[in-house]
């Protein structure tokens, strides 16, 4: 009797390590998310019953279009993924240069195929659908569809070397990251969206009210908090575009929040909303003066349940953001110049953010309906400085440090040369405080610093680099050249230092 036990436990445990199944039940799908079926089955995986659209299919789409629309759309290749695939990007450009450029990136995270389908659907209307033409008339659109093609043919979130291409914006190590950045840089946007979709089923999930919660929200909008973002694009992002787009997903009964997310507080599960982290797309977009939203769509965990629905989410948002830049076209654009003035005499290092308690909407897993629940929020749009400094007119790199300067560079900065010995006056950073006790993050070995300056005159030698803050990108420098920052080349080790050295960077003054 035990022994047919043992094996009834056996042909069990085989049974649910072979087969993922969904957390999601038929009822919660019905209740909270009906798929869309209105939406057209054009693209790829909507073609299918089973499994999201292969590198080949992406191919074999984006060639018909070109086909069809030869003088629409341009499709070109950024480089190489890590396993040797080209990655496509297509550019659908206006007549006109001035138009405002719009920039839409899918599939960084491999495992998120919501946003790539959405894009690909985007394409088709836009080129396909006469009522959408005005859109493509009057804006230069970038769609990137597919960025992280090694994860997306796996659905698995990372890059094939395991690291995570949203953790990778300012430390640059994958080959995609360069790539894309690069191509970013290249077309330099004034509005950027990035597609994601979120876990609704999280760990800390399971332990939150009697029997578990899931996520409510079918979309979240993430934008960035960061302090050195000029505000007017911080307004501007959330008052304008995100609103808009929320209105959109009103129409369809879709529901919406700013993005939070679980984490673990001194033991206590707590939610993190918005972002400054320089290091993920929405504030390293934000801090070259873009308009940036990353979208959070419900979808990582559950297959293909409410594929459409999700899909339609994507597409819907960036259509509306295309549509928001058309309407609004001359009011953005001079918006985007009083940003580039926004020389505010500080630079904010480090900051933190504000905690309340609030009421979130969730679903409850015992009763199958939608509860109040309190939570503590920790809130990034709401940020404090906790170290700020005088603004440099200006950073110098000594000449040895060449590795800085091209992912400087890759990130859209002008980088100069000091032509002849100059006598300056400069701030030094010296480390008062270094502790590099932390485990590997993202395989890099962080360091943790505090630097007081130290004024100097001294004579910079020819060859020396000299990055102006007078630029564009340049409220980026802050969070990469200031030590202390959170995702600055001390802080990920990339410049690897330690107690009482002076840092090869020195602060300009004047
Ligand atoms: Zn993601």
């Amino acid at each position: 009797m035990v022994k047919y036990l043992y094996i009834l436990i056996f042909l069990l445990s085989t049974l649910f390590a072979s087969s993922q199944p969904n957390p999601q039940s038929k009822k919660i799908t019905s209740n909270f998310f009906p798929d869309y079926h209105e939406l057209l089955e054009i693209t790829p995986a909507l073609k299918k019953k089973k499994g999201f659209t292969n590198y080949q299919e992406l191919m074999t789409f984006l060639n018909n279009l070109k086909n069809k629309f030869p003088d629409k759309m341009e499709i070109k290749f950024i480089g190489e993924s890590q396993k040797g695939y080209e990655i496509p990007i297509i550019f659908l450009n206006s007549e006109n240069k001035n138009n405002l450029k719009v920039w839409f990136k899918g599939g960084l995270h491999g495992n998120e195929p919501a946003g790539t389908e959405g894009l690909l659907y985007l394409l088709d209307r836009l080129l396909n659908d006469s009522s959408l033409k005005h859109l493509s008339d009057n804006t230069n659109i970038a769609i990137l569809p597919m960025a992280n093609i090694d994860g997306y043919i796996k659905q698995n979130r990372y890059a094939s070397n395991g690291l995570d291409l949203n953790r990778d914006q300012t430390k640059l190590m994958a080959l995609e990251s360069i790539n894309i950045k690069q191509a970013y840089t290249n077309f330099n946007p004034d509005i950027a969206v990035d597609f994601h979709e979120y876990r609704p089923y999280r760990k800390d999930f399971a332990r939150m009210s009697d029997f578990g919660i899931t996520s409510l929200y079918d979309v979240m909008f993430l934008y960035s908090g960061n302090l050195n973002v000029p505000e007017n694009i911080r307004v501007i992002t959330d008052t304008l575009f995100v609103k808009n787009a929320r209105s959109i997903l009103d129409n369809y009964e879709l529901k919406h929040h700013d993005y939070i997310s679980t984490t673990k507080h001194l033991g206590e599960i707590q939610f993190n909303q918005g972002s400054t982290n320089a290091r993920s797309s929405a504030t390293s977009y934000a801090l070259n003066n873009t308009i940036s939203t990353l979208i959070e769509i419900r979808g990582v965990g559950i297959g293909k349940t409410s594929f459409k629905r999700r899909v339609n989410s994507a597409f819907s948002i960036a259509l509306s953001y295309l549509k928001t830049t058309v309407e609004n076209s001359d009011f953005i654009k001079s918006e985007l110049k009083k940003s580039l003035n926004y020389n505010s005499s500080d630079i904010v290092v480090t900051s933190s953010r504000t905690v309340e308690k609030e009421i979130i909407q969730t679903i409850d897993l015992n009763s199958n309906k939608i509860i109040d629940y309190e939570v503590t929020i920790r809130d990034a749009l709401r940020s404090n400085p906790t170290l700020v400094r005088k603004r440099p007119s200006g950073y110098l790199i000594l000449e040895e440090k060449v590795e800085l300067i091209n992912k400087l560079r890759i990130l859209g900065l002008e980088v100069n040369i000091v032509e002849n010995d100059t006598i300056m006056k400069v701030e030094k950073f010296k480390i008062t405080d270094y502790n590099d006790n932390f485990d590997k993050y993202e395989k890099m070995n962080l360091q943790s610093v505090k630097a007081s300056l130290v004024e100097d005159e001294i004579t910079i030698k020819q060859g020396t680099y000299l990055i102006l803050t007078n630029q564009r990108t340049s409220n980026i420098l802050t969070e990469l050249l200031e030590p202390e920052a959170p995702n600055s080349f001390v802080s990920f080790g990339i410049l690897k230092t330690e107690i009482n050295q002076i840092l090869p960077i020195y602060r300009l003054i004047n």
